[in-house]
């Protein structure tokens, strides 16, 4: 059992935390909103008035925050760090670009404190569930500490290398993700175009090379599958906003390491028009319907 702080108790972090305490670990919070603070503490966890309360003498501090600019100014501002103990180990699990996580890692490292990036995959459902992945950037020894307390929270926990590569990790994934989540669409739209049925189209190419996981258990196309976003008007799921949030992340990251991205920045283009089309709140497997709207 350890002492835990939590701050940033969203979408994401409200569940995560809740799992913490349902493994027995002693879990105080914050979170701007004291609704989400109160609704933590009905769940078993104690309240804290400020961050600093929250991760004042702990074992581990995790945060779940929207951004870098967030995680940022927590982290390496004065009053935080004093707040710490001597062996308080850092955990923030939100999706940031690499630089800021390693500067913040730099910042902390000054003062004598360990930090690991930690963002996850799996959304809300997985945050639920406890079946998260968690990608993490960091020393072996550093991993090796958080991977109990990951594992509270979700079913794999890989480390990816140093400080910064969890964030790269989930990046690179997500820019696939999009990439196969547009060109499924594409393709389903140009078989429905010419006469196919999407859901015998689906099921020839899942036994040929066009077989990817937006096909088989994310089909973008409406009524092909039961129990995913496109067959419930596009709610729940992925938002819009957030993939673009991650794609932006990715072009910035590809700018930084000069890689070549050309399908990331076509559907960091796509994903934007989406948004501007008024999508933005939607499951991001609604991209079909840019293929679809023009046949309507
Ligand atoms: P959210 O907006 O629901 O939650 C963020 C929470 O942080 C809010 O409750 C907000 O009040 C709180 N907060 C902001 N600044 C704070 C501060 N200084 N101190 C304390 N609390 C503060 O967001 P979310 O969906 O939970 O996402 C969190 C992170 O997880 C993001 O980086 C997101 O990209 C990532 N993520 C989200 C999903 C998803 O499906 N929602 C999936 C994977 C990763």
């Amino acid at each position: 059992m350890a002492n835990i702080g939590f701050i940033g108790l969203g979408n994401m972090g409200g569940p995560m935390a809740q799992n913490l305490v349902k493994a027995g670990h002693n879990v105080s919070v914050f979170d701007l909103m004291p609704a989400a603070v109160q609704q933590l503490v009905e769940a078993g966890a104690e309240a804290s008035e400020s961050a600093e309360q929250a991760a004042s003498g702990k074992d581990f501090v995790i945060t779940m925050l929207p951004a870098g600019k967030h995680v940022e100014s927590l982290y390496l501002s004065e009053s935080f760090i004093s707040n710490l103990s001597e062996s308080t180990r850092i955990i923030d699990c939100s999706t940031i670009d690499a630089e800021t996580a390693k500067k913040v890692a730099a910042g902390l490292s000054d003062k004598g404190f360990s930090f690991i990036d930690a963002p996850v995959s799996g959304g809300v459902a997985g945050a639920a569930a406890g079946t998260l992945t968690f990608i993490v950037g960091g020393s072996a020894e550093n991993f090796e500490a958080a991977s109990p307390i990951l594992s509270n929270m979700g079913k794999n926990v890989f480390h990816a290398g140093d400080v910064g590569a969890g964030q790269v990790a989930k990046i690179c994934n997500n820019m696939l993700l999009s990439i196969l989540m547009a060109g499924t669409s594409e393709a389903l739209q140009m078989g429905i175009d010419n006469g196919l049925d999407p859901k015998v189209l689906s099921d020839i190419m899942l036994q040929s090379s066009g077989r990817n996981w937006t096909l088989e258990l994310y089909n973008p196309c409406p009524g092909v599958l039961d129990n995913v976003p496109s067959s419930n008007n596009y709610q729940g799921g992925f938002m819009v906003d957030l993939m673009l949030k991650d794609l932006g992340l990715a072009m910035d990251t590809a700018q930084t390491s000069k890689s070549a991205t050309p399908m990331g920045a076509l559907a960091q283009n796509l994903y934007r028009l989406h948004a501007q089309n008024g999508k933005g709140s939607n499951d991001f497997s609604s991209i079909f319907e840019m293929f679809s709207a023009t046949k309507s």
